[in-house]
């Protein structure tokens, strides 16, 4: 699955088409938590006038009017690098309702499935134990690494890490769905390796990024200063590891290449991918991880493979070992002892990303639960927090906007008669998935111990790599699901041409049933024509109604997609997403990166603002009423932004503009509404203001 499953999704399809960015750029466990008791956050209202700056002219910049108080009134949290008046919040609340069942389950688990939860919440909670373990989980992994005695044992070393579920860094294997036939299920590798967020730290020659680095490399020491190297040893070994990602960042392909699907996929035969890194014992390494037999596989990234070749062939041993070391470190530093933990928190959290503090350690714990056993305890979750009423009324919102894009595509003013009939073909393939699985994962394998984080964590990973791996020339599940039930997002696969949404957004402010319509369709109504265009967006549109890259577009077609597509990228190119600050110039969005998500946000608002009208119509509701003093287009605009309503650290902003591909919540307003005339009407603005300019840009 290509969109959100960490493990290919996140570096070789470049984050893909997820609603918004997950959070993982909240850093780390404290492992000293006495002070924040859990408590059950409040519902949010789904319409807040409140929220509103209601001096702000709406013509000149509608996300200050619509958000401008509920910015100034809500500070980030200590413990957020960004803090969104929808999103985080109802975050924060999904999650305090999954720890009620943790807890619960940790202290009194019903059945063996509740106390495997249970155990290993338990044992993440569980500090003291940590602490006695000390640095002896990463010593252990330290013993194997340094027996290595030449470069050709690296395939073996990273076999042997790879079952132990141990982080080894190097390049991300797995089996995902061919791009050219979706009912495939094949073999496929990419580049992976760095420790910073994204190739642009370390290649990129500018003061702030210098000055990154060298806090990284200092960063590194410290961590082997508290493994127990001299100072010395520890600069030589901080030294090696950041010379070896330095170059793998160089042969790294950019997250904006990488969204061209064309881009990455390159199929080879075994013998001649062996060919491109010879070096490595491909075949022994292909064998040791027991994925089964293949005789080709989708090289997402050639080009790096080579130079990891010339890397193997120039680097010494010693720098090798050291590398190992460091990302076995690393990826394990918050589930290790306090002294671990802060240093990797400095760094990770507060410089890179702004964050003031850690988040509280029950509120990480069960972060960490969803992830492992998310289809586990999300079926309690989902009995307590999803009504049926709520997937009735989602299996109609639907209907409706699937209609409403296809009355779009219809009126399209481009689009010659013949795509317009594929478009439709393909929408009609569309499938839903809405609230959970019918099926849930089974974890029954999964070794947990109550007193082990790290050994659960690492059975954790190898049982999710062993997952993908027997997938390897099987049927693909259709009703497989890559988000867990709680979580606060929707997203497309363009492979399974499914539009999926967890019970976790299914609710206020999105989705509310005692709101009037014009909120619903502006919240969770624009989220579903959100993920509906993205099948039409730069890169969804390369698929047919089968999951397949093939071209339905004509030729002209294809040519007037990609000048209305280009109009959209240089228009968010233009937007800031950090102002200038001392010496470090502003920061503006890379409207390619982010081209696929800002094609969904206009076309979201353009098909549930159709499929409005439509509801309102059949209902006989045409007479505008006016609700809180606005009319009905009016409270859809402002339901809308008001799910973007949000504020970022500088850090992070900065950080998001290089590795996101949504925009921030203030671009995904104004960029929005500026491009859809409905919003100027409905708001009575002079044609020229900057919401309702002369031209503007329009795909779908
Ligand atoms: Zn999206």
């Amino acid at each position: 699955m290509k969109t959100n499953h960490l493990f290919l999704a996140a570096m070789i399809l470049a984050a893909g088409t997820a609603l918004a960015q997950s959070p993982a750029v909240s850093q780390g466990i404290a492992a000293q938590d006495t002070t924040s008791q859990p408590q059950e956050p409040p519902a949010i209202k789904s319409f807040d006038t409140s929220a509103m700056d209601l001096t702000a002219d709406p013509c000149t910049d509608f996300y200050q009017y619509a958000c401008g108080n509920w910015r100034k009134n809500n500070p980030i949290p200590s413990d957020q690098v960004r803090w969104a008046r929808s999103f985080s919040v109802l975050r924060e609340r999904n999650r305090y309702l999954l720890w009620k069942d943790l807890d619960a389950a940790a202290k009194n688990p019903a059945d063996a499935l509740e106390k495997q939860y249970g155990d290993f919440y338990a044992a993440c909670m569980d500090t003291a134990t940590v602490e006695k373990l000390g640095f002896a989980p990463v010593k252990a992994i330290w013993a194997q690494i340094d027996g290595l005695t030449d470069a050709s044992g690296l395939a073996a070393l990273l076999a042997e890490l790879s079952n132990e579920g141990t982080p080894d860094g190097f390049f991300r294997f797995g089996v995902e769905q061919d791009e050219k036939d979706s009912s495939q299920q094949i073999a496929q590798i990419g580049q992976g390796g760095i420790s910073l967020p994204d190739r642009d730290y370390y290649i990129v020659d500018s003061k702030r990024f210098q000055t990154i680095r060298t806090e990284y490399v200092e960063h590194i020491k410290k961590m082997f200063v508290l493994a127990g190297d001299t100072p010395d040893e520890a600069a030589k070994e901080a030294a090696a590891a950041m010379e070896i990602e330095t170059a793998m960042a160089n042969a790294e392909t950019s997250r904006t290449d990488l969204r061209n699907p064309e881009k990455r996929y390159h199929i080879y035969e075994v013998a001649d991918f062996d060919k491109l890194a010879p070096l490595f014992d491909w075949n022994g390494y292909f064998k040791q991880v027991g994925i089964g037999h293949f005789d080709t596989l989708n090289v997402a990234t050639p080009l790096y493979f080579s130079e990891l070749n010339k890397l193997i062939a120039s680097e010494p041993l010693s720098s090798w070992k050291s590398y190992l070391r460091w990302q076995s470190m690393h990826g394990l530093a918050q589930d290790l002892p306090q002294a671990f933990y802060d240093e990797n928190f400095a760094f990770f959290g507060r410089t890179l990303a702004g964050q003031q503090e850690p988040e509280a350690r029950w509120k990480q714990c069960t972060s960490m639960t969803d992830r492992a056993l998310g289809e586990a305890v999300g079926q309690e979750w989902v009995k307590e927090n999803f009504p049926p009423a709520a997937k009735s009324s989602m299996d109609q919102l639907v209907a409706e906007l699937e209609k409403a894009l296809g009355e779009d595509i219809g009126q399209l003013p481009w689009m010659s008669e013949e795509t317009k009939k594929a478009a439709e073909q393909k929408l009609a393939m569309y499938r839903n998935k809405i609230g959970y699985p019918e099926h849930w994962r089974d974890y029954s394998s999964i070794k947990v111990s109550r007193n082990d984080l790290i050994g659960n964590v690492q059975h954790s990973a190898t049982y999710e790599r062993n997952y993908r791996f027997a997938k390897l020339g099987k049927p693909v599940d259709e009703k497989e699901w890559g988000m867990t039930p709680p979580t606060v997002n929707a997203y497309y696969n363009p492979s399974f041409n499914d539009i999926n949404f967890p019970a976790g957004i299914l609710q206020p402010p999105f989705f509310d049933p005692n709101i009037d319509p014009a909120v619903n369709f502006g919240g969770i109504g624009v989220v579903i024509g959100h993920e509906m265009t993205h099948g039409f967006d730069d890169e969804g549109s390369k698929y047919d109604g089968n999951g397949n890259l093939h071209e339905w577009q004509t030729a002209d077609d294809r040519k007037a997609f990609t000048e209305r597509t280009e109009c959209v990228a240089d228009e968010y190119s233009g937007f800031e997403a950090a102002p200038a600050k001392g010496d470090t110039p502003a920061q503006h969005l890379n409207g390619h990166l982010t081209l696929g998500e800002n094609t969904a946000d206009n076309g979201g608002l353009r098909i549930a603002f159709m499929a409005l009208e439509d509801a309102l119509k059949q209902k006989g509701q045409i007479v505008d009423e006016k609700i809180d003093g606005f009319t009905e287009a009016q409270r859809y605009f402002i339901g809308f932004a008001q799910v973007w309503c949000e504020n970022s650290t500088d850090a992070s902003a900065r950080q998001s503009a290089l590795t996101d591909p949504h925009s921030p919540g203030r671009w995904r307003v104004n960029g929005s509404v500026q491009n859809f005339d409905e919003f100027g009407i409905a708001f009575a603005c002079k044609k020229g203001t900057p919401m309702y300019p002369v031209s503007s840009c329009r795909v779908w």
